[in-house]
């Protein structure tokens, strides 16, 4: 076993370092606190081959392992936090579902936009009455003709505002087995937004209506009993959500770490104070310990699909870890880690999202638990 990157991987890390540097450094802040998507560096990072890392090179990506994905994420989230949103759309969410299941006119219509850094494609799978109990969700796909008619409604999808493209969960007939997806396209006459929202975070979200969408026979992506490769495909999502996690907890980290060796009070400074000093090393402990758990999922998965199991662990500890290191950085910022002087705040506020998002600690802590005991426990009553 060895800990250390591979040439080849200290090399794109260092690389993907110098273009965040030269790119994404200048106006790091503005972009964490402006509402709209970073469309200048979508485009910069498409030039830079920084979208669709792992997609493979006969579809337009670079064909590269999950963990060149991770390195990307976490190398451009050290230095722009709010890009690394860029690297996600871009790598690890449901663009990743499209490459691996999506046909050749799906991908003809869709994948050249989002690879060139021009659109976005946003996943729909929660519900107004459908969220940790996603298979409860209720939007319908009903034959009509060659294709489907859809209706229903979804919530707090990230992007939806501006996507080109949703890859909207449906229900073709009852049960899981039921359960596939859709691609619709969010110019589609049918489609509503509701009024925007904001989440803590400041990203914006608006309900999506789909009142008797057409979508045609080819944009289907998985029909019924597609539930279960989804799922294996958001676990990509989820290492992405991981990495940004880790990966803005040590970003308030360092800040903390200068802070606390330039700032004096009581004549000392900050770093001299062993109160602070046991901070420290518990957040440098949980982000150690993170970092292993993510690089253990990610590895893992080489150019597939990253294990469930290694998946939902990294998560939950990332997560948490994140969210904690970057709290407590704040904490010894002190009145200027809670101003939006510096980008530690945003830090806590967007770690804070990702405990909730792409499946909460709760539920993924369910699934280590059947992992645990190895059988699963329905979360129904009477079950
Ligand atoms: C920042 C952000 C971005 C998001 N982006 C998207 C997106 O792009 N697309 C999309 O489809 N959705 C998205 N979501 C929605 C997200 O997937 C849901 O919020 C999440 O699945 C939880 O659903 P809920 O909010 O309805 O909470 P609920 O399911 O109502 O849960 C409420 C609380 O109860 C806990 N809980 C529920 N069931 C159990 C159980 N069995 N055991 C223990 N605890 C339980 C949950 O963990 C949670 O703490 C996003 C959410 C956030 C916050």
């Amino acid at each position: 076993m060895d800990f250390r990157f591979t040439p080849e991987q200290e090399a794109f890390r260092d690389s993907v370092r110098r273009f965040a540097e030269k790119h994404l450094a200048p106006g790091a802040l503005a972009r964490a606190h402006a509402a709209e998507y970073p469309w200048d560096v979508s485009q910069l990072m498409a030039k830079q081959g920084l979208l669709g890392i792992t997609i493979a090179e006969a579809d337009g990506g670079q064909g590269g392992a999950l963990m060149d994905a991770v390195i990307a994420i976490e190398t451009v989230a050290s230095v722009c936090p709010r890009s690394a949103d860029v690297v996600q759309a871009g790598n690890f969410g449901p663009i990743r579902v499209l490459a691996e299941y999506g046909s050749s006119p799906q991908k003809e219509r869709y994948l050249k936009r989002l690879l060139a850094g021009e659109g976005v494609i946003s996943v729909g799978m929660t519900e107004p009455e459908a969220g940790s109990a996603v298979t409860d969700l209720t939007t319908s796909a009903t034959a009509d003709g060659a294709g489907y008619r859809i209706n229903g409604a979804k919530v707090f999808t990230t992007h939806a505002p501006y996507a080109d493209v949703i890859l909207a969960y449906v229900r073709f007939g009852p049960g899981v087995g039921g359960i596939g997806s859709v691609l619709v396209d969010t110019k589609s006459p049918g489609v509503r937004f509701g009024q925007r929202s904001t989440f803590m975070s400041g990203e914006e979200w608006a309900q999506i209506y789909f009142e008797s969408v057409y979508v045609p026979p080819e944009m289907v992506v998985l029909k019924e009993g597609g539930f279960k490769k989804q799922i294996a495909g958001f676990n990509v999502e989820r290492i992405g959500n991981t990495s940004r996690s880790l990966a803005l907890g040590r970003y308030a980290y360092e800040r903390a770490r200068e802070w606390a060796m330039q700032r004096r009070q009581f004549g000392r400074l900050l770093c001299e104070f062993q109160g602070l000093q046991w901070k420290f090393a518990d957040m440098k402990m949980k982000l150690d310990a993170g970092q292993l758990l993510l690089y253990r999922a990610a590895a893992n998965a080489d150019r597939g699909f990253p294990s469930a199991e290694e998946t939902a662990i990294a998560k939950a500890y990332c997560n948490q870890a994140g969210f904690d290191v970057a709290n407590e950085a704040l904490q010894v910022m002190g009145g200027l880690g809670y101003s939006q002087e510096a980008l530690v705040e945003y830090c806590v506020r967007r770690c804070r999202g990702w405990m909730i998002a792409g499946g909460s600690i709760e539920i993924l802590k369910n699934r280590i638990a059947e992992a645990v005991f190895e059988r699963t426990f329905s979360q129904r009553p009477g079950a």
